[in-house]
């Protein structure tokens, strides 16, 4: 059986025996096992970690983004490879796990433009005689806690910055699905990355609260859910650490009766169902303004019951399965609550059977109508392939349905000119909704 170690100095590496069981979701078997990580791996990181950021910080940002040019090739090169260790353990289909390598490669992009990006600035006379001047310096050694929902894109938003920047980085990946973060240390080693400057150390909560509370760990990064979120974010700012921790998401998107309804339909269907739901930018909820629901709600559902739900080895596969049994379970029990309370259940992909899967984690694409605000499958985030209608008599109650709720990471309008639908479209990855709703102001 693989057994997934850590990446320690250069080096795959593992101290602990004790491991914890990775599953192909789309079979739900064991395919592997994942190291457990105890003190002695922690100790090594660590060490590592810290030897390494002496030197990589006196290296000019120059060189170091020469060694980040490379390591993009080498990605670009790899990233079929990537791709297929994503979905393997994720399930997702290979089209979905290219395009969040993709997506994550723009940050290793970014990051090569550092000697640009780390200028300082300087003011002249800010009081008599005096000028004054920042610079931006590295920190020291820093840490990465990353979802299993995009085992590349994720982490891929911390290191390369951290990296480039002259700190030295600790990625904790998802137990999950640990494989992608190994094989990403190990091309930056071969673009000629220090041994020690990037490091992987897998494990569970035991591992990410040494983290958190070891004294040589300048700044933590966090994305996964909420509760875990606010847990990261007040024990490293009680320690005196720079964090930014990132939670869980509700998303809207909002029809307006002039919309073409064809091409909003063909966007909900990428939004909602795309990764079977598992992506914090998820639309979860549509909003049907005016008299547009029947409609909307009948080709949503002749669309979504078209969707090919397979695992990602069929090369026709739209959706593959939720990540476990464990998640299926809890998406299963949201989908009972909402017919409970009282939604209208238009699309039900509970008990979906796929010949050669059947102990697979699928969910069909579900649909739910007439979905009030007070409802749990409304209020609380499912993270699986379920989108909720709400309707809305007009465009103020819709937004106010957006400005309420207690998530407000993404929000977008479909409404009549295609010029709102692409801006629509990009502003659903780069602005908030307050400015998404500015834009549809400005259009109108
Ligand atoms: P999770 O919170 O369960 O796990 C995230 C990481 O934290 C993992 O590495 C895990 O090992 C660790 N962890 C889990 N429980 C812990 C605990 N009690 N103490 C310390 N560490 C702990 O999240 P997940 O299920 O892997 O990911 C899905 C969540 O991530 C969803 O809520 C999704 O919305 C969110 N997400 C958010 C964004 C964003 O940009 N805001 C992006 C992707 C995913």
């Amino acid at each position: 059986m693989k057994k997934i170690k850590n990446y320690i100095n250069g080096q795959i590496v593992a101290y602990s025996d004790k491991t914890l069981d990775v599953f192909d979701p789309s079979k739900g078997e064991k395919i592997s096992e994942v190291t457990i990580s105890n003190d002695d791996d922690f100790l090594a990181t660590i060490k590592s970690a810290k030897k390494a950021f002496y030197d990589w910080s006196q290296i000019t940002p120059l060189k170091r983004s020469r060694i980040i040019s490379k390591y993009k090739d080498l990605i670009e090169k790899n990233i079929d490879q990537l791709a297929q260790l994503i979905s393997i353990e994720h399930g997702k289909t290979l089209d979905d796990a290219r395009g969040s390598v993709i997506r994550g490669l723009e940050v290793v992009e970014f990051a090569t433009g550092i000697p640009h990006l780390l200028k300082g600035e300087f003011s002249q006379n800010v009081g008599t005689d005096i000028d004054s001047w920042s610079i931006r310096q590295p920190i020291g050694v820093t840490v990465g806690i990353t979802p299993f929902n995009f085992p590349a894109m994720v982490p891929m938003w911390m290191y390369p910055i951290s990296i480039a920047c002259g700190n030295s980085f600790i990625l904790k990946p998802s137990e999950k699905d640990p494989s992608c973060g190994i094989k990403l240390a190990e091309l930056f080693s071969e673009a000629g990355l220090p041994d020690g400057v990037f490091n992987v150390i897998n494990g569970d909560k035991e591992i990410v609260n040494k983290l958190l509370n070891c004294e040589d760990v300048s700044s933590v990064s966090f994305v996964g859910s909420t509760p875990v979120a606010k847990y990261i974010y007040e024990t490293s700012a009680r320690n005196g650490k720079r964090v930014q921790a990132l939670g869980g998401a509700k998303n809207h998107l909002v029809v307006m009766p002039d919309a073409n309804m064809d091409q909003a339909v063909d966007g909900i269907m990428g939004a909602a169902y795309g990764s079977a739901g598992e992506r914090c930018m998820a639309v979860s909820v549509a909003v049907a303004v005016g008299d547009i629901a029947d409609n909307l709600v009948q080709k949503i559902s002749d669309k979504a019951q078209s969707l090919k739900v397979a695992p990602w080895t069929d090369p026709s596969s739209e959706m593959g399965p939720v990540i476990t049994k464990e998640h299926k379970d809890r998406i299963y029990s949201y989908i009972d609550n909402g017919v409970k309370e009282g939604a209208e259940l238009i699309l039900d992909g509970r008990n979906i059977s796929i010949q050669g899967y059947e102990n697979g984690n699928f969910i069909g694409p579900t649909l739910f109508d007439k979905v009030k605000s007070d409802m749990k499958i409304y209020k609380e985030e499912i993270f699986g392939p379920v989108l909720s209608v709400v309707r809305a008599k007009n465009y103020e109650e819709a937004l106010d349905l957006v400005n309420n709720h207690a998530f407000g990471n993404g929000t977008s309008i479909y409404t009549f000119s295609h010029l709102a639908l692409t801006l629509c479209k990009l502003c659903l990855f780069h602005l908030n909704y307050l400015d998404l709703l500015n834009i549809y102001n400005h259009l109108i």
